[in-house]
C-alpha cells in the first residue's frame, strides 16, 4: 500500500510557467516529471545545462511530503535554494555549517509540510537517516551528481556509497538519479548501487553541435603562449576559459598572457574564497575577458555567452573534457575548444593516473582521451561513441573534418579482427587480440588453445602497433567496445556484426605516419 499519495493540484507546464517562468520544456524533461510522478525510479542522463534540476523540482511540486535532494555541492546548495525561494518555491538546506537548533527548526517545517525541497549533503543524510525519517515524509529522493556513486565515474566519492541503504529504507519512495556525465559501466554501477528498481532511462543526445573541435598536438609551450594570445585577440571581447593542469600553470600562463597585454584572471582552489568569488563575478558580468582555471572552476556556473575553451593540458579523461568545453556555447551559438596535447602532459597524467587511489581505471581513462586526441577520425563521433552515442556521418565541425584523412576499405581487415574477437568468445583484451593474429607462440596464449584458432596468424602482415592504432578506430567507430568490468575485454557492436557478416562494409582511415611512437599501450 502506497503510504504517500500525490497532490496533483496543477499540471507539470503550468508549474514550469508559474514559478520557473519557461513556456515549454526542454527535450525529456517532461517525460521524466511523468515517470517520477507516477512513482518510477528514473536514471537521468542530461549534460551540464541541459536543465536537469526541473526534472526533480516540478515533481517536488506536485508529490505530497518533501523531495529530499542530496547534493555534494555544499557550497552551491545555499545558491540552489535562493533562487528556489525567489521563485516562491519552499526550499530549504541542511548542511553541517548550521548549528543543531537551526537544523531542528528546518526539520520542523519540513515537519509540519511547509518544505516541498530538502538540499542535503550526503554525509549528513547518512549520519542522520533515522532523524530524518521521523521528522520529514520523503515524497521522492533526487540523487544529483549520482556518477559520485561509483568508482567507475570520474568523481567517486565514498559518502555516496551509503545511499543504498538508504534506498532499501525507503523502497516505496521513487529515486531519481542525475548525472551530466558517465559512460555505459558507470551507468550501470549507478543502477546497481542505488538499487534502482526498473528505472525508467533517460538519456539525452550529448551532442553539442555548435561546439568546434579542434586538437593541436606537439606545439611547444613559447609556440602555445604566442598561439594562445593571438587567437584571444582575435576573439575580442568574445569571453572564454583556459583550462591548466595545475595551480600554478594557471599563475604562470596568466603573467605570462598579461606580459602579453591581454586582460586575465586566474582561478583554482587554493585561492581564498573572498578573491575566488570576486574573480568568478569578473567573469560572469563580462568585466573580465579570460580566465586561467583549474578544472575547479566552472562548476554551477551558469554563463551562456562563453565563446571558446581551449585546454592548455591534457584533460584526465573524456568526462573531465566534455565537461570543460561544454562550459562554451551553452546559448545555442557558435563556440570554439582547442586541446592542447603534448607528451610531457601525458607523462605527468599518467604518473597521477599510476598513483591514484584507482590506477586500473585512471589509466584506461587517460588511455581514452589520448586515443581521442590522436585520432584519425571524426572527433565528435569519437566523444559521442565514448557515451555510447552513435553519430551516424562525420560532423563537419572539428580539425579532422576539416582536413580530411585518406579512407580506405577496411572490410576485410576488420572481419579479421573480429572473427578472432569471436573465436575468442569476446572474452580477451587489446593485448591478446593482437597476439593472436599476429600469430604469437606466447605461453598462456597456448595454454589457452589459441594457436589452434583458424585465424591465429591471419594478420601477420600489419605490425602490432598499427593493430593496435586499427582496433582504436574500431572502437572509436563503435564498431567494438571495451568491458571495463570485464577484465577490459573487446566486445563487437551490433554495428560490428553488420561488418563481420558482410552486410555493410568498413571504412578505415589510412594510417598516417606518426611523427612519434604512441606510448605503449
Ligand atoms: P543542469 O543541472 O542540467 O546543468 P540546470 O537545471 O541548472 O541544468 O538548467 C540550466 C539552465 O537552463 C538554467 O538556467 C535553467 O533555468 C534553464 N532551463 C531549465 N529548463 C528550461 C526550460 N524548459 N526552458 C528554458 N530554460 C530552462
Ligand atoms: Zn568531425
Amino acid at each position: 500500500i502506497s503510504s504517500y499519495f500525490y497532490t496533483m493540484a496543477l499540471p507539470a507546464g503550468e508549474i514550469l510557467r508559474k514559478y520557473f517562468g519557461y513556456d515549454r520544456f526542454r527535450p525529456l524533461q517532461e517525460q521524466i516529471i511523468q515517470s517520477v510522478v507516477s512513482g518510477k525510479d528514473a536514471l537521468v542522463l542530461i549534460p551540464t545545462g541541459g536543465g536537469k534540476s526541473v526534472c526533480f523540482q516540478i515533481p517536488a511540486l506536485m508529490l505530497d511530503g518533501v523531495c529530499i535532494v542530496i547534493s555534494p555541492l555544499i557550497s552551491l546548495m545555499k545558491d540552489q535554494v535562493d533562487a528556489l525561494r525567489a521563485n516562491g518555491i519552499s526550499a530549504a538546506y541542511l548542511n553541517s555549517s548550521q548549528t543543531f537548533s537551526q537544523q531542528q527548526a528546518i526539520l520542523d517545517s519540513c515537519y509540519r509540510g511547509e518544505v516541498a525541497l530538502l538540499y542535503i549533503s550526503p554525509e549528513k543524510l547518512t549520519a542522520d537517516i533515522s532523524l530524518i525519517s521521523q521528522m520529514a515524509r520523503p515524497s521522492m529522493f533526487a540523487v544529483d551528481e549520482a556518477h559520485c556513486i561509483s568508482e567507475w565515474g570520474h568523481d567517486f566519492r565514498p559518502e555516496y556509497m551509503h545511499l543504498g541503504a538508504l534506498r532499501e529504507r525507503f523502497s516505496h519512495v521513487p529515486f531519481v538519479a542525475l548525472t551530466a556525465t558517465a559512460d555505459k559501466v558507470t551507468r550501470k554501477d549507478i543502477i546497481r548501487q542505488l538499487k534502482l528498481k526498473d528505472p525508467g532511462i533517460f538519456i539525452s543526445s550529448f551532442n553539442r553541435s555548435n561546439l568546434s573541435l579542434e586538437v593541436r598536438a606537439g606545439v611547444k609551450p613559447k609556440q602555445r603562449l604566442a598561439e594562445i594570445a593571438a587567437f584571444i585577440r582575435q576573439k575580442r571581447g568574445q569571453s572564454g576559459i583556459i583550462y591548466c593542469l595545475s595551480r600554478y600553470n594557471c599563475e604562470e600562463l596568466t603573467s605570462d598572457l598579461r606580459m602579453l597585454g591581454i586582460q586575465v584572471a586566474f582561478y583554482h582552489a587554493g585561492m581564498s574564497a573572498a578573491n575566488r568569488s570576486k574573480v568568478q563575478e569578473g567573469f560572469l558580468n563580462d568585466d573580465l575577458q579570460v580566465i586561467c582555471a583549474t578544472v575547479a572552476f566552472g562548476m554551477g556556473i551558469d554563463k551562456s555567452n562563453v565563446r571558446w575553451v581551449i585546454h592548455y593540458n591534457l584533460p584526465k579523461n573524456m568526462e573531465g573534457y566534455y565537461q570543460e568545453i561544454g562550459r562554451a556555447g551553452r546559448d545555442g551559438l557558435p563556440a570554439d575548444t582547442i586541446l592542447y596535447y603534448n607528451y610531457a602532459d601525458l607523462t605527468t597524467l599518467n604518473r597521477f593516473a599510476a598513483e591514484s587511489g584507482q590506477a586500473d581505471i585512471s589509466l584506461e581513462k587517460l588511455k581514452r582521451i589520448q586515443h581521442y586526441a590522436e585520432a584519425d577520425i571524426c572527433r565528435r563521433r569519437i566523444l559521442l561513441n565514448y557515451f555510447s552515442e552513435n553519430l551516424n556521418e562525420d560532423c563537419g565541425n572539428c580539425d579532422v573534418c576539416r582536413n580530411p584523412r585518406k579512407h580506405f576499405d577496411g572490410t576485410h581487415l576488420v572481419q579479421k579482427a573480429l572473427s578472432a574477437i569471436t573465436r575468442m568468445r569476446e572474452r580477451e583484451g587489446a593485448a591478446m587480440v593482437i597476439d593472436v593474429l599476429r600469430g604469437s607462440m606466447r605461453t598462456d596464449l597456448k595454454e589457452a588453445g589459441y594457436h589452434l584458432l583458424k585465424t591465429h596468424g591471419a594478420g601477420a602482415d600489419i605490425s602490432s602497433f598499427d593493430w593496435q592504432r586499427y582496433l582504436m578506430q574500431m572502437l572509436n567507430l563503435g564498431i567494438l567496445e571495451i568491458a571495463y568490468d570485464e577484465n577490459f575485454a573487446l566486445k563487437i557492436t551490433a554495428q560490428g556484426r553488420d561488418i563481420l557478416f558482410g552486410r555493410t562494409k568498413a571504412r578505415l582511415t589510412v594510417l598516417p605516419l606518426l611523427i612519434r611512437k604512441v606510448s605503449s599501450t
